[in-house]
């Protein structure tokens, strides 16, 4: 099952001095080698810079602006063209809709930071099994649409 996965921008892939998670990269060339696709989206607007200042856009298949409520109206709004599969963020309200992963906000740089290593394990159990009894997954709640 290849999945459209949707990560977040700040406190999600970004401290809030603009450096990269540890492991950022190294996931997402994990998740393309596995067949998914990867969606980079934030409330803020348009991340192109961001994704290209730390070397993600061989890797990314699509940037778009996040619906900040309302979100599954918010993607035709947003003119996000696909339906997000899983979901990486911060902010618990759209991974429960979409389904995903709540992750820890990175805030800080730090480099003990493993939480890229715990999102593509829980991923890969989704992949697997259709769900994961690990901290952070939810599950979706919002019905995927026919032919989306
Ligand atoms: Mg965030």
């Amino acid at each position: 099952m290849a999945l459209n996965v949707f990560f977040d921008v700040d406190y999600t892939i970004l401290a809030v001095d603009g450096s990269l998670r540890p492991r950022t990269r190294e996931t997402f060339e994990l998740l393309v080698n596995d067949g998914h696709s990867i969606y980079i989206w934030s409330g803020v607007g348009l991340r192109k810079w961001e994704v290209k200042k730390h070397d993600l856009e061989s890797f990314v298949t699509g940037i778009y602006q996040k619906p900040i409520q309302d979100f599954v109206a918010g993607l035709e709004e947003m003119k996000v063209p696909l339906w997000p599969d899983f979901v990486i963020d911060d902010y618990p309200e759209i991974v429960d809709v979409f389904g995903g992963i709540l992750v820890q906000p990175y805030f800080f740089k730090s480099d003990s930071d493993d939480q890229m290593d715990r999102i593509y394990s829980i991923i890969t159990e989704f992949v697997e099994t259709g769900e994961s009894g690990r901290v952070g997954y939810r599950a979706a709640t919002a019905a995927r649409p026919p032919g989306a």
